[in-house]
């Protein structure tokens, strides 16, 4: 079938947005308030300060602001790989933090088991399943880096499993394998707007006072507190918590560090079973593909395929607008792709198609700090990698505001900040030229041009 029609129905939205489950939104802030710890951002990020902020202290009076609902933005509508990372990956976090690696794979590991364990501890119904994710290659060139990775990964004491092209396509059929590294127990694939309403729900129960479509204007001094301005209301804080991902920052210091980028996904009906037994997949895996534009795909619960990534881009200007969720050359791009990828799944139909903004930092993996003497604190910058880091980052936060010196916070990692990006108009044309560079070096055997070696020194890069 020509892959545009098989795209012709799909809905305009994120799948897992459109699902019974959507819990009733809670209220707005309509009267002035005060509280020990108000977290601004619904996604990810601030859901796992507040809850966390409670679990560490039940007195803890909590409250949470969330400018729209809870999980619309990325946390709602993303690919579900819920990792152990913490550095986006394992080759990012050796060429930046060689030193700290062990100890920040181990901290990420952790972070995951309990991550598990929450999803169990409340009943948290996400389809959490810890299969693991390989990496494929589909160009000979790409072997090398699956090498490179596994060696890295065995220094580190963990076991991938290495599969050559026949073991590759005996897992998963696809004719364009080559080989792949497995990784079993450092990722999981779970429902990623569950999750988030899942651990709303959470917080709920343990008295954090939540509100929604309640956007925080500003933030300010006012003596022993910090005043959030919200348009019916003014918390009066102690402490603050920013977890506000790409969107105009509070604090006007981190928009050096963070540009928006656009990531798309399709998602297809489930598959009837004799079409998956031709693919097997029956370990059930995550995959992503090796090239610099990758693709990210894996099963649902109910034996769709989520297929995303690819295309990561960037509107001159920086802007963020909801009409960029969609964009039709990159879901033909990723269609097309999806039936070379899977030729046996001929015939099968996208069901929904969207889009969704990335906060990416020039280091890939998110940076921390404080402000205002250290009463407020924040966590951004996870570059398509936040499903599980920004538990982590939530942990950082309570530290930082506790004023604590912990494992985490006398991190190198967490202690220094990313590269900023140059302003507007030379940011437009230094992303561009990057875009441009990375795409020919997919073609050219993974060959990187004098601009992407230079970055490469400065430690500078753009990704999703
Ligand atoms: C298409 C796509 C696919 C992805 N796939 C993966 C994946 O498979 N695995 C992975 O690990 N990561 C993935 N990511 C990235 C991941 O989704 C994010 O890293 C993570 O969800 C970030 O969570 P967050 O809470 O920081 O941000 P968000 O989810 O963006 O939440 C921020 C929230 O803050 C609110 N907010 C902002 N400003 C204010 C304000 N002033 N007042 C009140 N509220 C405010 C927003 O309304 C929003 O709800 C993907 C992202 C996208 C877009």
């Amino acid at each position: 079938m020509d892959p545009l029609k098989a795209l012709a129905d799909a809905e305009r939205m994120p799948y897992w947005l459109d699902r019974p489950g959507a819990p009733e939104p809670s209220p707005r802030l309509t009267n002035d308030t005060t509280a020990d710890l108000a977290v601004i951002g619904g996604g990810f990020s601030g859901l796992w300060t507040a809850l966390m902020a409670k679990e560490r202290d039940p007195s803890r009076d909590v409250v949470l602001l969330e400018g729209k609902s809870i999980g619309w933005a990325a946390s709602g509508r993303n690919g579900g790989f819920c990792a152990a990372s913490l550095t986006h990956g394992l080759l990012n976090g050796l060429a930046r933090w060689p030193d700290e690696l062990p100890t920040l794979e181990r901290l990420g590991q952790e972070n995951l088991d309990e991550i598990e364990a929450t999803v169990e501890r409340y009943g948290i119904r996400c389809s959490f399943e810890r299969t693991g994710e390989m990496n494929v290659a589909t160009e000979e060139w790409q072997l090398e880096g699956l090498r490179e990775a596994e060696r890295a990964a065995r220094d580190l004491g963990s076991e991938p499993v290495y599969l050559d092209r026949d073991q590759v396509r005996a897992e998963v059929n696809s004719p364009t394998y080559l080989g792949a590294l497995w990784e079993r127990d450092a990722v999981a694939m779970v429902d990623p707007a569950r999750l988030a309403w899942g651990l709303r729900d959470a917080c709920l129960r343990m008295g954090v006072r939540v509100f929604e479509h309640t956007p925080a204007r500003s933030v300010s001094d006012a003596g022993e507190r910090l005043d959030i301005v919200t348009p019916h209301g003014t918390v009066r804080a102690r402490r603050v918590a920013l977890g506000t991902g790409v969107f105009p920052p509070l604090l006007r210091r981190l928009r050096h560090f963070l540009v928006p980028v656009y990531d798309y996904v399709l998602m297809t009906e489930p598959l009837p079973d004799h079409k998956l037994a031709e693919i097997g997949w029956r370990n059930r895996q995550g995959i992503g593909d090796s090239a610099n534009q990758f693709h990210y795909y894996r099963l649902t619960d109910d034996n769709r395929i989520l297929w995303g990534g690819y295309d990561a881009v960037y509107h001159n200007g920086g802007l963020i607008k909801d009409g960029y969720d969609q964009r039709d050359a990159t879901f033909e791009k990723l269609a097309r792709n999806f039936f070379t990828t899977f030729p046996q799944l001929d015939g099968v139909r996208f069901t929904h198609r969207w889009g969704g903004v990335i906060d990416t930092c020039s280091r890939f993996a998110a940076f921390y700090g404080t402000a205002y003497r250290s009463r407020l604190a924040y966590a951004v910058g996870y570059t398509g990698l936040g499903v599980g880091a920004t538990r982590f980052g939530a942990n950082v936060m309570l530290d930082l505001l506790g004023g604590e010196s912990t494992e985490r916070t006398r991190l190198r990692m967490v202690r220094t900040k990313p590269v900023p990006f140059p302003p507007e108009p030379a940011r437009s044309g230094v992303i561009q030229l990057t875009r441009w560079s990375i795409a020919r070096a997919d073609a050219h055997e993974g060959r990187r041009n004098l601009w992407l070696r230079t970055l490469d020194a400065m430690g500078l890069g753009f990704d999703s």
